[in-house]
């Protein structure tokens, strides 16, 4: 199936996971799970941690893919204590979040583990990295953060010499799928220099995690590491206690954020995501402008700052904070420091987030899940509730154009994810869980969702619209007018195919044009949402330009598409499935076909017809000639 080729094509594919049976006779095994309850205090393994352990012991490659929160630190941290530290050898654990290694090292010093942290480019860290380089006595785990391992010659040098002593355990390399984004945003920085490991330590064995388990993620982590025999640990991304619900974004979405919490979770912790470091104050002050008590919280404050509102949040004197996610892993790109929102968000120890709300939309479906999966870690319900608008996408879009730090080709995949999070928003039909899932190359049975989701939740009754004739005609209105080199506004253009007369100056200018009016028989609310599906289908495009006038806003224009040729020549059939409950959508002219709408695969769609199938009549498809 389509869902799997993408992780099935890997080159080269990945071993077996080992079996239950396997690991239980590896001769490792009665020492890890020694170790797992005398070292770590810890009862049993999760799923795919003895897996993972007894891979890398077994000198073998491994990449584990597991959900944060899902104990990938053990993974490297259990076999780094085995075999004893001095013949063991190190552990060397690159790690890109200086706050998240102290965090990690503090544990395991707790637990009484010789651990050393080479975090700083200058010479602090100089008596650790004497000892490395002189004693035989190592310790069982070196956290060191990419710049410095590949960017400092004493590191290297470092490295070199307890290879060269048999003292180099493994490597391994936490939060592995920002080797592709790093690699290429800050090339400067050591993760794109990852791609040497591999060269230059050929028998040492690599254990690659992260909770990116996108197919694309997985294999830039196999390119560019250059594994070849590896053990593949992958595990559902389900997270069955979580509730999605994605809200078109009105006027005043404070009063029903606020209306929400006071509601739902009167007493609990949340977080609430906005796009920039403004917004988040200007998002708190409304709040506590309605009585919510908020603070706000981005890279930019004064670390005073920060450390107090990090202590009223672990002290549960706050509970819902507003911040930021520009950087996706909480390092500021300005000033390199990290987020402690990112450490605290993924340690344990503060009380648990019961909600997760998208005030703006997330950069990508990846963050979007690791986002909302901050919520919900004791297990117990949790909201994850997305605020989308049209606009946000555009905004987003204009901001990646902008952005004068990445290439091309970045821009391109940033541009595509923003693309698939308005796919996501713009779907009001099938299982968001499902559609999650597959963009993790998982499968998933929406039977299962059990109305979890609010697309799964809705008793709305979905139908089918065919509006092949109205899409050609608009699109070929906007043809006509780029033809004639005439720049229309997405909400003129509307006007303009509706030919509603509210418009003197649309009128005026465009009825000209062929296809002015020509979509007079839609409502407004449908003409809408074929106009968001062709841009969603990439027929349409639209571009936010700066406006002349200062102060004012971006103007959004409308233009063909990438797919708008293929569109127009083969006029495959378009078809909008849609909640009919939703105000003046309904317009069923030529009656139902099916499709798959984007995002999805085909059998949800199925077993939604059958359903429906006795309420309406199906109808013959209709060929593609017979439109006009
Ligand atoms: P990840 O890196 O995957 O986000 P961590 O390694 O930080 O997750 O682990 C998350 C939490 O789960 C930690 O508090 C850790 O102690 C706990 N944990 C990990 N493995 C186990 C286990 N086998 N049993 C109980 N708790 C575990
Ligand atoms: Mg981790
Ligand atoms: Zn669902």
């Amino acid at each position: 199936t389509p869902l799997f080729s993408a992780v099935a094509t890997l080159r080269p594919p990945p071993s077996e996971t080992p079996s239950e049976a396997s690991l239980k006779s590896s001769p490792h095994y009665p020492e890890v799970v020694e170790k797992l309850r005398k070292v770590f205090r810890l009862k049993a393994f999760r799923k795919n941690q003895l897996a993972a352990v007894i891979s890398t012991l077994d000198g073998r490659d491994a990449i584990v893919l597991m959900p944060t929160g899902g104990g990938k630190s053990l993974c490297y941290q259990l076999p780094a204590v085995c075999r004893g530290g001095k013949t063991g050898g190190v552990t060397v654990v690159i790690s890109p979040l200086r706050a998240l290694m102290s965090d990690q090292v503090e544990r395991l010093r707790s637990l009484d583990i010789d651990v050393m942290m080479l975090a700083s480019m200058d010479s602090q860290d100089g008596n650790s990295m004497h000892d490395l380089r002189s004693t035989s006595t190592t310790p069982s785990l070196v956290y060191v953060t990419p710049e410095k391992l590949y960017c400092n010659d004493a590191m290297k040098g470092i490295l070199k010499g307890l290879h060269a002593r048999r003292l180099l355990a493994r490597f391994v390399i936490d939060e592995a799928h920002l080797i592709n984004t790093w690699g290429r945003d800050f090339r400067s920085s050591g993760y794109g220099a990852l791609f040497n490991i591999r060269k230059e330590y050929q028998d040492i064995p690599i254990v690659a995690l992260t909770a990116t388990a996108t197919s694309e993620a997985l294999q830039d982590i196999v390119t560019a590491l250059g594994l070849s025999d590896y053990v593949l640990l992958s595990q559902s991304f389900n997270r069955p206690n979580l509730r999605y619900k994605v809200i078109p974004k009105k006027r005043d979405i404070e009063t029903g954020i606020v209306q929400f919490i006071k509601e739902k979770y009167p007493n609990e912790t949340g977080i609430i995501y906005c796009n920039s470091r403004a917004k988040t104050e200007e998002v708190a002050m409304r709040l506590k402008g309605q009585g919510l008590l908020t603070r706000h919280f981005h890279a930019g404050l004064a670390d005073g700052d920060r450390k107090r509102i990090q202590q009223l949040w672990q002290n549960d004197a706050c509970k819902i904070i507003v911040a930021t996610v520009a950087f996706g892993m909480g390092v500021d790109k300005a000033n390199g420091k990290c987020s402690r929102l990112q450490m605290l968000c993924n340690s344990l120890t503060f009380s648990t987030v019961r909600f997760v709300i998208h005030y703006d939309i997330p950069e990508s479906v990846d963050a979007y899940c690791q986002e909302t999966g901050r919520s919900g870690r004791d297990g117990k319900v949790a909201d994850c509730i997305l605020y989308y608008s049209y606009h946000d996408i555009q905004k987003r879009i204009l901001q990646i154009n902008k952005d004068t730090e990445i290439d091309d080709i970045q821009k391109d995949r940033k541009r595509q994810a923003v693309h698939t999070v308005n796919q996501f928003c713009l779907n009001e039909i099938d299982c968001r869980r499902m559609l999650l899932l597959n963009h993790f190359t998982e499968k998933f049975d929406p039977a299962s969702c059990k109305g979890t989701c609010d697309n799964c939740a809705s008793t709305d009754e979905v139908t089918d619209i065919e509006l092949t004739t109205s899409a050609i005609q608009f699109v070929k209105m906007i043809q006509e007018l780029e033809n004639r080199c005439m720049k229309i506004t997405g909400a003129l253009s509307l006007h303009a195919f509706r030919g509603t007369s509210k418009h003197d100056m649309a009128r005026r200018k465009f009825d000209t044009v062929d296809h002015f009016g020509k979509g007079s028989d839609l409502s407004t609310d449908l003409a809408k949402r074929l106009f968001d599906h062709l841009v969603a289908r990439e027929i349409l495009a639209t571009e936010l330009e700066e406006a002349q006038v200062a102060n004012r806003a971006p103007i959004s224009y409308v233009y063909l598409g990438s797919k708008a040729k293929e569109f127009l020549t083969n006029r495959p059939s378009f078809i909008l499935t849609i909640r009919s409950a939703r105000r003046g959508a309904v317009r069923s002219k030529r009656g139902l076909q099916w499709q798959a709408p984007i995002l999805a695969p085909t059998i949800s769609i199925r077993k939604k017809r059958a359903s429906l199938e006795a309420a309406q009549d199906p109808v013959e498809p209709c060929s593609p000639n017979d439109t006009e």
